[in-house]
């Protein structure tokens, strides 16, 4: 009721999911949940209760808004770590709520330091480190200055984390790129030791260097596309394939299990006769007696309007295309092929339907989209409901 398409969410693929990860990444390292973006369009709301109850007790976010949200959904202790922006009035609600937070320039460091004096707690802070995806992190010639500050104002500020991140992990094309910035990783943690900055957990893995390169998994990895059942890219994948030597691509099982089914229900149904224009405009001609049905989704609902006349749903189990332009709430798809359609039928968006699946990749590759793209794009408003 009062929804025209919904996000099941499968508990035994993100159980799948987690277990398969914690195996890789051994049972010392930490594993934090990368939940920005909305837990990349899964829900903060409903994802965060269910990840915690598989045992999941660290989570990242982007902004301090993210780790208001988590805060709000958890139902039981556990680590927050604010990956990205933070302002001056939010540093002293971080520090109040034992909330961990990058530091990847001077000013927020001292920023920092006023905030832990006023509010009368430490800081748990991770030290974004600049090893060449020039983005956010501490240059290196700042590094004794840093050390200088935190040593001196020693009940402020705990240093709970040393870190970096790649500047695409996903792809061989950046290799060279990555080795250069683990080695710079390495030389300027060293440094920090002796500058007297001795414990803290190192981080630098997401999902795709957890794959690509295993040796980048050390006290904590940040995994995000992983757990919600997604590779970060083909490569990732194959990579991933080629390790376990598996020889046959027949035999090959992910283990990787999508999350997200998004689902809707056919709305309306009727046949045109050959040579009318379908929907708005002139970008689709029949070229026979059309079977045609209309979906309550569109672009609004993050079905991208690049998907005109090419994207595809699934309806009584097989795949039908969708013919004319994405409109802002509906789709209309050409059914003609796979016999009688009715109002209330299912439609599976993104997901399995009997034999038959539309994959995210399917859907971003058409739509030129990046995998995280499309699963964010999913609209906070379409209900999430847990399934077994
Ligand atoms: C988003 C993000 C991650 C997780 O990336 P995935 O590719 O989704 O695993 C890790 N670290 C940082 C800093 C990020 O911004």
């Amino acid at each position: 009721m009062f929804h025209t398409s919904i996000i099941e969410l499968s508990e035994r693929a993100l159980r799948t999911n987690l277990e398969f990860l914690r195996d890789r990444i051994g049972p010392k390292t930490i594993f934090s949940s990368v939940v920005k973006g909305n837990a990349y369009g899964h829900g903060i709301n409903n994802f965060i209760p269910k990840a915690q109850e598989c045992g999941v007790d660290h989570f990242s976010v982007f902004s301090a808004g993210e780790a208001l949200a988590v805060l709000e959904a958890r139902t039981e202790p556990c680590e927050i770590m604010i990956m990205g922006y933070i302002d001056e009035a939010e540093l002293e609600w971080a520090v109040e709520n034992e909330i961990a937070f990058y530091v990847f320039d001077l000013e927020r460091l001292h920023a920092t330091n006023r905030a832990a004096a006023h509010v009368g707690k430490k800081a748990k802070v991770h030290l974004e480190l600049e090893t060449g995806m020039n983005r956010t992190g501490l240059p290196e010639d700042q590094l004794s200055d840093v050390a200088d500050l935190i040593l001196n104002n020693g009940n402020t500020i705990s240093v709970d984390g040393v870190c970096t991140h790649f500047a695409g992990a996903e792809s061989t094309a950046n290799y060279w790129r990555i080795q250069k910035q683990l080695k710079n990783y390495r030389r300027m943690t060293g440094k920090l030791k002796r500058l007297g900055i001795k414990t803290f957990a190192k981080h630098i893995a997401s999902s795709a260097a957890t794959f690509a390169y295993p040796k980048t998994i050390q006290d904590m990895v940040r995994v995000g596309i992983a757990q919600y059942g997604y590779w970060p890219s083909q490569e990732t994948l194959m990579h991933y394939f080629l390790e376990s030597g598996i020889e046959d691509v027949e035999d090959y099982v992910d283990p990787l299990k999508r999350v997200i089914r998004w689902k809707s229900r056919v709305m309306s149904v009727k046949t045109v006769k050959p040579g009318e224009y379908i929907g708005y405009g002139i970008s689709f001609l029949t070229t026979r007696s059309t079977h045609i049905a209309t979906i309550p989704i569109g672009y609004w609902h993050g079905f991208a309007r690049s998907l005109s006349n090419l994207g595809s749903v699934l309806v009584r189990g097989q795949r039908v295309p969708v013919i004319g332009t994405v409109n802002m709430n509906m789709i209309l798809v050409d059914t003609t092929d796979i016999g009688q359609v009715q109002t209330g039928d299912e439609v599976v968006i993104i997901g399995k339907q009997g034999e038959q699946e539309i994959s995210l990749g399917t859907f971003s590759d058409l739509g030129q989209y990046l995998n995280y793209e499309v699963l964010v794009r999913l609209p906070a408003e379409i209900p999430r409901t847990w399934v077994a």
